[in-house]
């Protein structure tokens, strides 16, 4: 068994109707991607299950659905007009361009990957005596490289902070780092570039009218968050959790659904009594990632990466990294927020963003801890992890490769794919349909009659449908079925009346929630 390439995994997604390029017929818009039949589907149900696990599970965390188009005013407070900022590069040669950092980032990974090769080497031939963490600190060669890597970041870490751009710069050519593209080194001067997306309200010409597209869904819940505490009679602690487009005009948009320019958020602010964000920050990390593993996700393609470098609004952060094709990226993001955010809106509207505490008798500006997590990014990890190809016996007993999506059943698009054993007897057909009908109230359902039923289960393993029920002409008498499981590949007989119970027990999202408690 094994995980397939991104190439192949990216034709996968257009294939089978999950991930579309936006607006194909015209060449393709960049970094917009349209969700197909399947996606939208699966879509959905990362977001029913990042929902419910909010909302549902926790009786002090309510919705909102805050409109994207908001008071300009709210970008100035928030500190997204002067410094919601990228580092931007050209190369003069090849006229592409860069994020400064990633192209640091980049040359700090490839350091650390010779370091990897000399701890690999080394362990093939100690052997089995062989110490990595013991090697790692006190090899040479290694030591070297990791304090490379160490001290380019360092040095990129302190200059994005400061804003020192011709530090970036300075970084970039004292590295000799050279175009990916044309391999050459010579760089245009490092520039800022606000990544909003503006556009015009209504009539009003000019900067008058000039709004902007939410870069992030969380301004929605700061502002309205005296309406939700007001109305819903919460006490700290407290969460506002919110699913919504936002957009960012992203310099290098690449790697597919991993960075887009128009892309989907769910986010969830927690608001605290100051002095507890800490604690309540640790909590969040460690809720958050038992959110990832109880769907099965590998504890080895999930990580933490604890921010050294924080935003000008944080006291902590951390990231959960997802080990995709293309390397561990940042999936989700978890951040202290202290009061910055309400204490800017407070400050810029001049009406109070305050909580009154019955426990102390004093009013105070509420400490936030923010879960950050891209829908978009959550489907890449999902598919990735979800698509192998591995061998098993055909029919005859034979070996064959199938490539299947093993989806966790609660999030797979359809859950049940009801299969007559031939396409041409009518009595089989229609006791298919018979059961389909039944079935389809229960679960998202396809009913196929056309090809052999090897083609058909492959068709439904490409699609991650956990169950196949075949009607044979046995069950014309015994109003029985064959259930065959995705992942197992066992047939079970079982009476039609059965199934959806046995379906349900692996499908339903509350089998997922449930885990969760
Ligand atoms: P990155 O460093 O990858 O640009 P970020 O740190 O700017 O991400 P946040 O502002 O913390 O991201 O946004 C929260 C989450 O939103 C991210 O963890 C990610 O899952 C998602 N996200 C951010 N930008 C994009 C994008 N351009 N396309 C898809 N998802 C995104």
């Amino acid at each position: 068994m094994a995980n397939l390439d991104f190439k192949t995994l990216v034709s996968h997604c257009k294939e089978y109707g999950f991930v579309y390029q936006s607006s194909e017929i015209y060449d393709g818009l960049s970094a917009a991607y349209d969700y197909g039949p399947y996606g939208v589907e699966l879509k959905n149900n990362i977001k029913r299950y990042w929902w419910e696990a909010m909302t549902r599970l926790n009786s002090n965390i309510v919705g909102l659905d805050a409109s994207i188009f908001m008071d300009p005013q709210v970008w100035k407070a928030s500190g997204h007009v002067d410094a919601f900022n990228d580092p931007l590069i050209d190369n003069k040669q090849s006229k592409k361009r860069y994020r400064a950092d990633q192209l640091i980032e980049g040359y700090a990974e490839k350091v650390l990957a010779k370091a990897d090769k000399e701890v690999k080497k080394a362990a093939k031939r100690f052997g089995e005596s062989f110490d990595e963490a013991q090697y790692r600190a006190t090899n040479g060669r290694v030591m070297g490289y990791q304090e490379k890597a160490d001290s380019a970041l360092k040095r990129m870490g302190e200059a994005l902070t400061s804003g020192d751009m011709q530090a970036l710069y300075d970084l970039i050519v004292e590295l000799e780092i050279a175009c990916p593209d044309s391999g050459s080194r010579e760089w245009t001067e490092v520039r800022q570039f606000n990544l909003m997306f503006s556009t015009q309200l209504g009539a009003v010409a000019g900067d008058a009218g000039k709004i902007y597209l939410r870069p992030e869904t969380a301004q929605g819940i700061f502002v309205n968050f005296s309406n939700v505490q007001k109305s819903t009679r919460q006490k700290l602690p407290f969460g506002i959790a919110q699913i919504g487009k936002a957009f960012r005009n992203e310099i290098v948009a690449r790697q597919f659904i991993f960075r887009m320019r128009e892309f989907e958020q769910m986010e969830m602010q927690f608001f605290v009594k100051p002095g507890t964000e800490i604690d309540w920050y640790e909590k969040w990390k460690e809720a958050r990632m038992k959110w990832h593993l109880t769907l099965g996700h590998p504890a080895e393609k999930l990580k933490f990466h604890d921010h050294d470098a924080l935003a000008h609004y944080a006291n902590a952060a951390a990231d959960i990294e997802f080990e995709f094709p293309f390397g561990f990226r940042e999936l989700e993001g978890i951040h202290s927020r202290t009061d910055f955010d309400l204490t800017a809106h407070q400050e810029l509207s001049g009406k109070k963003l305050q909580y009154f505490d019955p426990e102390t008798n004093e009013s105070y500006v509420p400490y936030v801890v923010e879960t950050s997590i891209g829908c978009d990014r959550m489907f890449l990890a999902v598919m990735a992890n979800a698509l192998q190809e591995e061998t098993v016996p055909d029919a005859d007993g034979k070996d064959s490769s199938r490539t299947v999506l093993k989806i966790p059943a609660p999030l797979a698009p359809v859950k049940v794919a009801v299969l007559p054993l031939l396409k041409n007897r009518e009595e089989l057909t229609n006791k298919a349909k018979e059961v389909f009908d039944k079935l389809k109230l229960h679960f998202p359902c396809q009913y196929d009659e056309k090809d052999a039923i090897g083609r058909r289960y492959r068709r439904q393993d490409a699609i991650g449908t956990p169950y196949c029920v075949t009607v044979d002409f046995e069950s014309l008498e015994d109003d029985a079925v064959t259930v065959r499981d995705r992942d197992t590949l066992e047939q079970i007989r079982m009476p039609i009346t059965e199934v959806a119970m046995h379906v349900k027990g692996k499908v339903s999202l509350e089998s997922l929630l449930e885990k969760l408690l």
